[in-house]
């Protein structure tokens, strides 16, 4: 896609169809006490984030969410479970519904349309399906068996940008809440989130935090900088990044070329 872009001199955003070069992002923290995460939660605050999400599992779920409540009351809060609890749970996730979350993120197992849909029957708050879904047709039992309100959508896990557009469009379609997910990736993988993300219809805020949350520095001549809450796209031809080669080579351990 990169190339393709270069070659047609466009900016990735604008070959997806999109006029957004701010996109407003979110954050995922995964502190598991109180102290940290409620430091981490001011900061990300103070920065901008405009979305905070917390991991959760058994255990830590209740308290850190009623916390952050208390001081944050008009937060847009959401949590991640990453498949860590089962339908037995129920309890955990009838008590969440009383915090007004955005969604709560994958609370049951990975392969599980079944039990997601009963629990999102029992439940008031969205479920957001992410280890779920690899391509649009887990999308589509999703939505036909009432699994999940909303897609955290990878769209290197469902095949590339082409079957994440399909994936969106369905999605629109369809009334589910479908937004851009991340992983930890260098400038390269957060570009191609970023142009994704300027979509219309992907306003909820992404898991696409600035570089410097990962990296001290970025392998991008453009690491990814938050202002007031956004990420600016750099408008320039391809995939929104140049790679520094100093930086590549300073980075590696053993280089070997095949030319
Ligand atoms: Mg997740």
């Amino acid at each position: 896609m990169g190339y393709l872009c270069r070659k047609k001199k466009q900016p990735l955003y604008r070959l997806l169809g999109s006029d957004n070069a701010a996109v407003a992002v979110g954050i995922s923290l995964g502190m598991n006490n109180l102290e940290d995460l409620m430091q981490e939660v001011q900061a990300a605050v103070e920065k901008g984030y405009t979305r905070v999400k917390i991991k959760i599992k058994p255990g830590w779920d209740i308290l850190p969410v009623q916390t952050i409540r208390q001081s944050y009351p008009h937060l847009k809060l959401m949590v991640d479970a990453n498949g860590a609890y089962d339908l037995a749970d129920v309890e955990v996730f009838k008590s969440l519904d009383a915090y007004d979350l955005e969604m709560i993120e994958q609370p049951l197992g990975d392969d599980d349309f079944i039990n997601h849909a009963k629990l999102q029957r029992i439940i008031r708050t969205k479920i957001c399906l992410d280890e779920n879904i690899h391509s649009i047709e887990d999308v589509k039992v999703a939505h036909q068996l009432g699994s999940a309100r909303a897609i955290n959508l990878k769209w290197a896990r469902v095949g590339g940008l082409f079957n994440a557009l399909e994936i969106i469009q369905y999605c629109q379609k369809h009334g589910l809440l479908v937004w851009c997910g991340g992983m930890f990736e260098s400038g390269v993988g957060r570009s191609y989130n970023l142009a994704l993300a300027s979509l219309e219809g992907l306003d909820f805020p992404g898991d696409i935090s600035e570089s410097s949350r990962y990296w001290s520095e970025d392998i991008v001549e453009q690491p990814q900088k938050l202002v007031e809450g956004r990420l600016l796209i750099p408008k320039i031809s391809g995939a929104g990044f140049n790679i520094s080669k100093k930086r590549v080579e300073k980075y590696s351990e053993k280089i070997e070329s095949f030319i």
